[in-house]
C-alpha cells in the first residue's frame, strides 16, 4: 500500500500558491460524506504528466488567467472506486477506471445534441475543479470510463491523451490515405500508431527534436523530416508527388502548421489538435480557400466514441504504448516527472502510486 496514510490525510501535488512550482502536501483524505450524489471517490494507482501540467507548473499567462489556488492538479489516471455518492449508476466499487478530463453540465445545446466534449459550460478536471495527482480524488460519474480489464494501467492512464490521437485522427477516413503529422510530442506518438492501424498508406512524420525523431520512427513513421534542417514541403512532394491527402497538426507551432497546409493536396483534408497559443497569420484565401481544403479543429475527445476506439485498440494491442511511455516513477518522485517533462527528455511520464 505504498505512498497510502492512515490518518485521514493522504499525499497531493497541488499548486498551493500563485506562483510557479507545485509542491506535494498532506491533505485531507476526501470520503464518503464528501460525495454528492453522483460523486465517485477513486483511489488513483496511476497519474500522468500532460503538457497542460506543466503549463500549471511554469505558472504561464494562461495558468494565471485560469487557475485558482490552491488546486491538486493532474487529469490524467486510472483508478479504482472506493466508494460512491447514493444517487450513482454506472460504476461501483471495486471498478477499475480512467476519466474524461472535460466535465459537461449535460443541459446545454452540445451536451443535449451529442457534443458534450465542446459542452458551452465544460469544467475541467485537475483546472477548474481539484485534479487527480493525489491518493484519492473525487470524480462525477460522467466522465469516467470503465477500461477492459486486460489493458495495463500504466498505458490506461494515457488513454486520454491516447484518445486525443484517435479523435484527430479519426474525423476522415485514413484508409489508403497518405498522411502528415507535424510534431511528434506524445500525442503525436500516438496518432503514428493510430494512421497505421486505420489503414494510412503512408504516415511521413515532421519533427524537429532528436529523441522525438528517434521516437516516430520507433512509433512506425514511414518518413521523419526535420524542418529545421530540410524544407518540409519540397522533401514532401519529392516524396509523394501530389502530396498528402490528410494533415494532422499536433505540433502547435505556426510554421509547421503553415508548411503543413502547404504540404496538403488539393482538396485534402486537416485536423487540428495543436494549440498555437494566440493569433496565426495564414494566407486563408491562397492556403485553405482556393486548394479546396476541409479543416476539422478538434477539442478533447467525442464522448464516450473516442474512449470505445482507445480501449479496443488497447485491449487487442493494436497499439503498444510501450514505445509512447518511456518513464514509469513512484508517485514521490514527482518531480523528476516534471523535470523530464521541461527538458523534453521523454515520450509519456506515468506516476505509480500503488
Ligand atoms: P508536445 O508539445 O509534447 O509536442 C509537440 C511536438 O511538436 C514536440 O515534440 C515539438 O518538438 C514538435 N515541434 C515543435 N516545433 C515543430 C516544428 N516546427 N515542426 C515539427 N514539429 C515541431 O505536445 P503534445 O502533448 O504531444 O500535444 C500536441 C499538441 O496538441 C500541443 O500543441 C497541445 O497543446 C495540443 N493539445 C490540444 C488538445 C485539444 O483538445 N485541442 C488536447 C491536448 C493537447
Ligand atoms: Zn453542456
Amino acid at each position: 500500500m505504498g505512498t497510502e496514510t492512515t490518518n485521514g490525510t493522504m499525499k497531493a501535488i497541488m499548486k498551493k500558491v500563485a506562483g510557479p512550482g507545485l509542491v506535494m502536501e498532506q491533505v485531507k483524505k476526501p470520503t464518503q460524506e464528501d460525495l454528492g450524489p453522483r460523486d465517485v471517490l477513486v483511489k488513483i494507482r496511476r497519474a500522468s504528466i500532460c503538457g497542460t501540467d506543466v503549463h500549471i507548473y511554469k505558472w504561464d499567462e494562461w495558468s494565471q488567467s485560469r487557475i485558482i489556488p490552491p488546486l491538486i492538479t493532474g487529469h490524467e489516471m486510472a483508478g479504482e472506486v472506493v466508494a460512491v455518492g447514493n444517487a450513482v449508476t454506472q460504476v461501483k466499487v471495486g471498478d477499475l477506471v480512467a476519466a474524461e478530463t472535460h466535465i459537461p453540465c449535460e443541459h446545454c445545446y452540445q451536451c443535449k445534441t451529442g457534443r458534450m466534449h465542446i459542452c458551452k459550460n465544460l469544467k475541467i478536471l485537475g483546472v477548474d475543479t481539484n485534479g487527480i495527482f493525489a491518493e484519492y480524488a473525487i470524480i462525477p460519474e460522467t466522465v469516467l470510463w470503465r477500461f477492459s480489464p486486460e489493458i495495463p494501467l500504466d498505458y490506461a492512464s494515457v488513454m486520454e491523451p491516447f484518445g486525443n490521437a484517435i479523435h484527430t485522427a479519426s474525423v476522415t477516413n485514413l484508409l489508403g490515405k497518405t498522411v502528415l503529422i507535424t510534431g511528434a510530442g506524445p500525442i503525436g506518438l500516438m496518432a503514428i500508431q493510430v494512421a497505421k492501424v486505420a489503414g494510412a498508406s503512408t504516415v511521413i512524420v515532421s519533427e524537429v527534436d532528436p529523441l522525438r525523431i528517434r521516437m516516430a520512427q520507433e512509433n512506425g513513421a514511414d518518413v521523419v523530416i526535420n524542418p529545421a534542417e530540410k524544407d518540409l514541403v519540397r522533401e514532401v512532394y519529392k516524396l509523394l508527388g501530389d502530396g498528402v491527402d490528410v494533415l494532422l497538426e499536433m505540433s502547435g507551432n505556426r510554421k509547421a502548421f503553415e508548411d503543413g497546409l502547404k504540404c496538403v493536396t488539393m482538396g485534402g483534408e486537416v485536423s487540428v489538435l495543436g494549440i498555437f497559443g494566440g493569433k496565426i497569420e495564414i494566407n486563408f484565401d491562397a492556403l485553405i480557400t482556393m486548394r479546396g481544403l476541409t479543416v476539422y479543429g478538434i477539442t478533447g475527445r467525442r464522448m464516450f466514441e473516442t474512449w470505445r476506439i482507445a480501449d479496443e485498440l488497447l485491449r487487442t494491442k493494436k497499439v503498444d504504448l510501450s514505445k509512447v511511455v518511456t518513464h514509469i516513477l513512484p508517485f514521490d518522485q514527482w518531480e523528476k516527472g516534471f523535470e523530464l517533462m521541461l527538458n523534453k527528455q521523454c515520450g509519456k511520464v506515468v506516476l505509480n502510486l500503488d
